[in-house]
């Protein structure tokens, strides 16, 4: 098959590693830095173009779009759809997971597990936001945060007050939720794809830090998923319309609750923790799911 990796940096680990397992299975597969990619939709016969020559013969495209540039990105792999390319992931399923607030919408009129959650647009009301769950101490996180920035823990309800005001002051969009003390600084990546959970580790924050994100100063290690943690993984990916995802979750005394669900998962971790070959199994996936010259999809 000829494969298409859409991203802006072919040299970080995960990529390296899609591009080896590609070729390791006799398949061509080319990097394409999606913000240089151009589209002429003026015409019945849309041609996408990279570096003055056009772009096609494709059967599959593997979207790896950095949340800075989802806008870009996304009508990209949308193109690619629409010629007929199999994505593995679907356009919208990836604007759909961008959205923190979108995703628990959706996970949550599903019956998954999620920490109790509130959003509002005006601060006037912080003293309710913050008694709707639960009280102090919450998390408050910025909507467009990731990686852990823009994720904070209030312990007392004058802090968690002032700083509901102070992001309301610079307009930002927050999400206040109940604090999952009992997970002890750790969570739970599981990695799915095509439905199942082909690996997971557990990340701790590092010493004095409730987040346990790897660019935070995390660590990670192999962890023994339970049965309900599973099949949490399995249906937010399914929910999210993900084929491949990294679903962080954490555990809480009312189950797992999800965090999380990551479009383009990062492999160098989990990798790395595990020993599995993750992008030996995301080469698989596309090799049974995409239909050389005769994938149909809608780019919708
Ligand atoms: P990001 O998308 O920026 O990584 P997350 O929502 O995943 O933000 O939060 C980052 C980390 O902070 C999580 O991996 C978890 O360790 C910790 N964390 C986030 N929300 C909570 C919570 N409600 N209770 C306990 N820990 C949390
Ligand atoms: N690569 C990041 C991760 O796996 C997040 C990617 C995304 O924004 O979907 O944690």
């Amino acid at each position: 098959m000829r494969i298409a990796l859409l991203t802006r940096n072919p040299n970080l680990y995960s990529h390296q590693r899609l591009m080896e397992a590609a070729r390791e299975r006799g398949h061509e597969i080319d990097p394409i830095d999606t913000m240089k990619v151009y589209i002429n939709i003026a015409s019945h016969r849309p041609e996408m173009r990279y570096k003055g020559d056009i772009l096609s013969g494709y059967d599959a495209v593997i979207p790896r779009i950095g949340a800075s540039v989802t806008f870009f990105g996304t009508a990209v792999l949308r193109q690619f759809e629409m010629a007929g390319v199999y994505p593995l992931n679907e356009s919208v399923a990836i604007t759909r997971s961008r959205d923190k607030l979108r995703s628990f919408q959706l996970l949550s009129r599903r019956g998954v597990g999620l920490p109790v959650t509130a959003f509002a647009n005006g601060t006037s009301e912080a003293d309710d936001l913050i008694d709707m769950v639960g009280g102090t101490p919450v998390v408050i996180k910025l909507l467009e945060g990731t990686q852990g920035v823009g994720v904070v823990l209030a312990d007392t309800r004058d802090a968690a007050r002032s700083m509901i005001q102070a992001f309301g002051k610079l307009k930002a969009h927050i999400l206040v939720q109940e604090y999952i003390k009992e997970a002890g600084a750790s969570d739970i990546r599981c990695l799915v794809i095509d439905g199942k959970v082909v690996a997971s580790m557990m990340r701790k924050g590092a010493e004095g830090e409730f987040r346990s994100n790897l660019h935070r100063g995390g660590s990670s290690g192999t962890v023994k998923i339970t049965p309900e943690e599973r099949s949490t993984a399995v249906r937010a990916a399914k929910i999210m319309g993900l084929n491949v995802a990294g679903v962080d979750m954490l555990r809480s005394n009312h189950g797992p609750v999800i965090m999380e669900v990551n479009s383009s998962p990062g492999l160098e971790g989990i990798e790395k923790a595990t020993g599995i070959d993750v992008a030996g199994k995301i080469i698989q996936c596309i090799e049974k799911n995409a239909r050389p010259h005769r994938t149909k999809t809608k780019g919708k």
